[in-house]
This record gives C-alpha cells, sequence and structure tokens, in this order.
C-alpha cells in the first residue's frame, strides 16, 4: 500500500460550522505534507454536515462520517479512530484550543525522537470559571489517588500516537469508553507536551456543568473499584466502634446501674446508619447500571454518511 497517509487528524465536530476551515488552513500553515482528516459530525444541528461535504468535494485528502444522532465525543473520536488510515493519528478539537503549530513538534517526537504517543497538557486554566477549576481538581486528585490510571492534570484530548497505539486503543472492548483512561491505560511511552490555554475561537463550548459532572463520575467508575471497598472498609470501622461503645455502656451499667436515656442520640446514630447504607446501594447501584448498559453490547454510535 503505498497510499497510507502520514498522518490523520481525527476531529469530533458539535456544531462547528464556523471553526473547520480555519482549522484546516491552520493545519496547512505548518506545511506538513501527507495529512489526511477525517471529520466526525456528532448529530450537529447547523451546517457543520453542509460545510463537511463542501470541504470533501473540494479536498481530497478531507473525509467525514456523520452520525444519526448525538452520541457524544467519546463515540466520535472511536470512530474517527477507526476510519483513520494513517500511519501516525492525532486527534484534536474542531475549536483551535488544540494548537496546530504543536503538530510539527509533535510529529518530530515520533517521527524522530521514536516516542509512541505525544500528548499535550494545559499549564494554565485561564478564561474557565473558578469552581469549575476546583472540580476538575479534585477529580484529578481522586484519579490519581483511586483509580487504575494517574491522569494527568489539564491533559487534553489532544494526542499524537503511532499506530501501534491505535490499534491497542481499538481493542478495549468497552461501551462507556473514558478516552482519557483508556490513553493512560493501554500505557506505551508517552512525551509530554505543555503550552498555555486558548480560549475558544469561535462558537461555545458544549460542556455544561451537569455534564462535565457526570463525564467525571463516568471517570471514576470506569477505572477504579474504590468507591465499592469504601463500603466494606466503613463497614469495619463501625463494628470496631460500636463493639467499644458496646464494651463502655457494659461497664458503665455494670458500676452505676442502668438508668434509662439517652435515646436522642440513639437516634441519630441510626438515622446516619441509614443515611451511608443508602448512599452506598446508590453507589452499588451505579457500577450495576454500568455492567448492565455494557452487558446489552450496544454499538457505541450509528453512521448516516460517511466518505
Ligand atoms: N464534541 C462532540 N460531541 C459532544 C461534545 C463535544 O463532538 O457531545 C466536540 C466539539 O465539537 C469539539 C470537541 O468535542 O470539537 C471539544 O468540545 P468543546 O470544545 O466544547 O470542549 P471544551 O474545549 O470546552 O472542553
Ligand atoms: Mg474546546
Amino acid at each position: 500500500m503505498t497510499d497510507v497517509p502520514r498522518l490523520s487528524i481525527v476531529v469530533p465536530c458539535l456544531n462547528e460550522e464556523a471553526g473547520l476551515e480555519t482549522l484546516v488552513r491552520a493545519v496547512d500553515e505548518t506545511g506538513i505534507v501527507g495529512v489526511e482528516f477525517v471529520f466526525v459530525n456528532d448529530g450537529s444541528t447547523d451546517g457543520t454536515l453542509a460545510v463537511l461535504r463542501r470541504l470533501a468535494e473540494s479536498d481530497g485528502r478531507i473525509h467525514y462520517l456523520s452520525f444519526s444522532r448525538r452520541f457524544g465525543k467519546e463515540a466520535a473520536l472511536l470512530a474517527g479512530l477507526r476510519k483513520a488510515r494513517g500511519a501516525i493519528v492525532v486527534t484534536m478539537d474542531a475549536d483551535l484550543q488544540d494548537p496546530p503549530r504543536l503538530l510539527p513538534e509533535m510529529l518530530r517526537g515520533i517521527e524522530e525522537e521514536g516516542h509512541d504517543c505525544v500528548a499535550t497538557r494545559r499549564t494554565t486554566r485561564e478564561g474557565e470559571p473558578p469552581v469549575r477549576s476546583w472540580f476538575a481538581r479534585c477529580f484529578y486528585w481522586l484519579m490519581r489517588h483511586f483509580s487504575e490510571v494517574a491522569l494527568v492534570d489539564g491533559a487534553r484530548d489532544y494526542r499524537m500516537m503511532t499506530r501501534q497505539v491505535v490499534e491497542a486503543i481499538l481493542a478495549m472492548p468497552e461501551a462507556n469508553r473514558f478516552t482519557k483512561g483508556i490513553y493512560q491505560w493501554v500505557g506505551f511511552d508517552t512525551k509530554w507536551l505543555a503550552f498555555p490555554n486558548e480560549e475558544r475561537k469561535v462558537g461555545e463550548t458544549k460542556w455544561s456543568f451537569w455534564r462535565l459532572f457526570r463525564y467525571s463520575l463516568d471517570g471514576i467508575m470506569a477505572f477504579s473499584a474504590a468507591p465499592l471497598m469504601l463500603a466494606s472498609l466503613l463497614g469495619v470501622t463501625f463494628c470496631g466502634l460500636s463493639f467499644v461503645a458496646l464494651l463502655f455502656v457494659f461497664v458503665r451499667a455494670l458500676v452505676f446501674g442502668d438508668p434509662v436515656g439517652g435515646w436522642p442520640s440513639l437516634v441519630c446514630v441510626i438515622t446516619f446508619l441509614g443515611g451511608l447504607q443508602l448512599f452506598f446501594i446508590g453507589v452499588f447501584g451505579a457500577y450495576l447500571a454500568k455492567t448492565y448498559t455494557e452487558a446489552k453490547r450496544r454499538p457505541a454510535y450509528f453512521v448516516k454518511e460517511e466518505r
């Protein structure tokens, strides 16, 4: 095969009509040759698909997939990686928050320095609400301490990898795809590049606070069973505590007799433990629900149009 592109650029797009041409131009300005574009239209409701059709018509290097509805960024990345044919593949956002000017350096990291991946991280979170940054920091702390993947704070989904790494990622069969974790989990040697945060140039962010919150819970549950362990740990702790309390009450009754009293504190203890039990039933339920959706083996997306 002589027509394997040197570099496939995979771009998930949800309502990004305004920035796609700029992105292609910005990539071309880097002067990299042998590029293929794989755009994945994740159920956009604006003119994204029309722009993609037009771009593909006029430029043979541009390919796209269009989903039958919105399936989410993770599904779009999966579809893009499956379609990409390049010897090296990079995934990036459509909004120029992942600066194309880094592409030559990333390519050098793989082609000349021999790394398997070149990943990027933001050094700042400027232009982001403080609450969001705080939650993000908590999330990364939790993942670092309680999961099997050591996520890097500020890591972007802007990542270049060899064909070998792409195949490894595609071999991960799960339907609940938490890409940041998967990248880390498959291993391989990764070089990190840092860059200051870039503001979105066009369009608006697709991530509401709640969507991000749910996404972080997905991430924790996909790569950690710590919340389940916590139930046993707390259970053992409370057993120990109650045993000590029992001894105390027993001895006190022997020494001072047995006056009735203390029922308000008893009610507090019972409601506290009841709450704790309900909370952990909820945690079990969440894992069970994940197992259930996984067991149904539904496809991650459906493609309506492809080119
Ligand atoms: N995106 C997508 N499906 C979604 C959400 C986002 O395809 O459900 C795409 C979006 O078009 C963009 C990239 O994923 O190319 C990152 O989204 P965004 O820029 O909104 O995220 P942020 O940079 O604010 O984290
Ligand atoms: Mg963005």
